[in-house]
């Protein structure tokens, strides 16, 4: 669809208003009030998004439905994670939709510039986004309920994980017996009456050695963790693994105890695997599937 054929919709909507089309590959899980709905393989593609929280992470491809979510966080440049970027900024400006924002990792921000650049001379039109450069260790405030963090992974390009935080405030302990006109006095009095609490809500690894999880222990205390898990046969074992920058089931395995999530996804699969060979791998190896908290998506 071009310009010149949308011009006379009118709509200030952030959800797309159009009617849905099953162009990508999209599943759905629920957990407490969040709905992760996306797919990923490795080499394929991965999208992820929470629209509850009105963000998705990674654009290797871009299901038409997905448009209406504003801001994405990219955990890398790989074809499969970020294909999807320029057809995702230009749906969105021919829906009259508000520019996304984009994180990625800093040292990605120019040259991904200059490929919107290149792509805005072939598609002769505009493809207006704020790009902002990540790093490890930083911190955004996306609202006043949530902040985003950031934190290294381990793989073969530059790439980060992130942490989606709820925050709320709490009275201090000590005011606890004080009633509400004693409370609303101490504020008054610029008393600091309350501290601010975080909840992890949702972890994204993206593509990393088992390093990653370890380097940020919040990805195993998160509500959600949504990682990835490219090798499970005993045949991909080994160092190579670690060379290419990726999770084997041997990792999950060693580490099941540390996992306190509520749900941990697990997806990315190497296609070099039918998925009954992933299923039956995985349930031979970890026959309580975490409790029931893992899931395979694939
Ligand atoms: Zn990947
Ligand atoms: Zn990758």
């Amino acid at each position: 669809m071009r310009q010149d054929e949308i011009d006379d919709i009118e709509t200030d909507a952030e959800e797309p208003f159009l009617q849905e089309y099953t162009d990508q590959l999209v599943r759905r899980m629920t957990l407490n009030g969040l709905t992760v709905e996306g797919f990923s393989r490795a080499a394929m593609q991965t999208y992820w998004r929470i629209p509850e929280l009105k963000l998705g992470f990674d654009l290797g491809a871009q299901p038409w439905s997905f448009m209406g979510t504003p801001r994405w966080f990219i955990s890398h440049t790989h074809m499969d994670h970020m294909l999807a970027l320029p057809a995702y900024v230009c749906r969105r400006r021919m829906m009259k939709m508000e520019p996304p924002v984009i994180f990625l990792p800093e040292q990605s921000v120019g040259t991904v510039r200059r490929l919107l650049d290149v792509y805005t001379r072939l598609d002769y039109g505009r493809l207006p986004c704020e790009l902002v450069g990540v790093r490890p260790g930083d911190e955004f405030e996306l609202s006043r309920e949530l902040v985003v963090t950031v934190a290294e992974t381990f793989h073969t390009i530059p790439s980060v994980s992130y942490v989606i935080w709820e925050r709320r405030k709490k009275l201090k302990k000590e005011y606890l017996s004080l009633s509400g006109e004693q409370i609303r006095d101490l504020r008054l009095s610029d008393v600091e009456v309350t501290n601010e609490i975080r909840y992890p809500r949702v972890a994204y690894l993206g593509d990393s050695t088992a390093q990653g999880l370890d380097a940020a222990p919040e990805m195993y205390e998160a509500e959600i963790l949504i990682m990835e898990l490219s090798f499970v046969a005993n045949r991909h074992r080994g160092d190579r693994i670690k060379k290419y920058g990726h999770i084997h089931l041997d990792d999950i395995v060693a580490r099941r105890k540390r996992f306190k999530n509520k749900a941990v996804i697990a997806s990315h699969f190497s296609v070099r695997y039918l998925d009954s060979e992933i299923e039956n791998t995985v349930l031979r190896r970890l026959p309580d599937m975490l409790d029931g908290r893992l899931t395979l998506w694939f």
